[in-house]
């Protein structure tokens, strides 16, 4: 079993426009962007990171926006939520601010004993807000979101899957523990982790099986402290028969993928060397920063990005 792995690194999704996204994450939710550079494998897309002050593992939330891309198909075989903690007690200020910003799809309930609140992200992302303890997290405080509401995070994600049972084994075998159930969801957690350490498997039966467009989560990543470890989990997987990636530099981590067989593509990501190595943390996500092979090209690549404001 791994034992490596520390719970969520970052979440990567798709969009379209790239200003109304930023926008949904810096000024709607108020989190900071914490870097501001291309897809490194079509630099005429941006790859734009959100998160708190700092972009800690397990806060940022990442997306390819690719313009006028058709909205995903929701169904079986991927994150179905995204889901950020909040601070107890915060929700009636979200419900608030998420109507009056003209968010769609606000629906609040619980599952598992957590006040949650649903809602959609501008290309019908799903993302819920959660009430959960702060476990030493703190929001950015850039914003005007308060510092008692502000999101501390992520607390999770829900994976719908037709079948849950082969994406539980692979979890456990991941270092994760089959925890409680609530209905068609099992939750599952990592002990010693960061904190955004449950996911939780929603098996829907007889569901479509989603398409994948703006507003899908590409892939999933899990943190590991450093590239040793990194190596450690790579080796683990592949000895149990997953076809994983050869280590890939995102210079602000490294990274390992593998297709799963719920369907969804995994990601395992270094802490280091994080997201300061190339700004101050003062000035982070201002720049367009751009990997080495392409900055001989930075006029042409900015000249195909659109502005997407502050
Ligand atoms: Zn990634």
């Amino acid at each position: 079993m791994i034992k490596e792995i520390k719970g969520l690194h970052h979440v990567t999704s798709m969009a379209g426009d790239a200003a109304e996204n930023n926008a949904f994450f810096t000024q709607t939710l108020g989190l900071r962007r914490v870097k501001k550079t291309v897809n490194f494998d079509a630099p005429e897309v941006y790859h734009l990171y959100y998160g708190d002050e700092i972009g800690t593992p397990g806060s940022v939330m990442t997306y390819f926006p690719f313009g006028n891309m058709p909205n995903g198909r929701r169904g079986t075989g991927e994150v179905g939520t995204t889901e950020f903690a909040v601070p107890k007690g915060a929700l009636p200020f979200w419900k608030e601010r998420l109507g009056k910003y003209g968010v769609t799809g606000l629906t609040e309930n619980r599952y598992l004993g957590e006040h949650r609140l649903q809602f959609n992200g501008p290309d019908g992302d799903g993302f819920a807000l959660v009430e959960s303890a702060e476990r030493g997290r703190k929001p950015w405080t850039g914003t005007d979101v308060p510092e008692d509401a502000g999101i501390l995070g992520f607390h999770g994600a829900r994976f719908n899957l037709r079948d849950a049972a082969a994406t539980g084994e692979l979890l456990t075998f991941m270092g994760y523990q089959k925890d409680d159930t609530d209905g068609a969801i099992t939750r599952y957690r990592i002990e010693g982790g960061n904190a955004a350490d449950t996911i939780d498997l929603e098996e829907l039966r007889g569901a479509k099986i989603a398409g994948q467009g703006a507003g899908s989560v590409h892939h999933i990543a899990f943190a590991v402290e450093d590239r040793a470890k990194q190596l450690e989990v790579r080796k683990a997987l592949m000895d149990t028969g997953y076809q994983v990636t050869p280590v890939i530099d995102r210079d602000y981590f490294w990274a390992i993928y593998f297709r799963t067989p719920g369907g969804i593509l995994f990601e395992v990501a270094t802490n280091e060397p994080g997201f300061d190595r190339d700004e101050d943390t003062a000035h982070l996500g201002e720049a367009l920063k751009l990997p080495d092979r392409y900055e001989p090209q930075r006029a042409q690549i900015e000249g195909l990005l659109p502005p997407i404001g502050e």
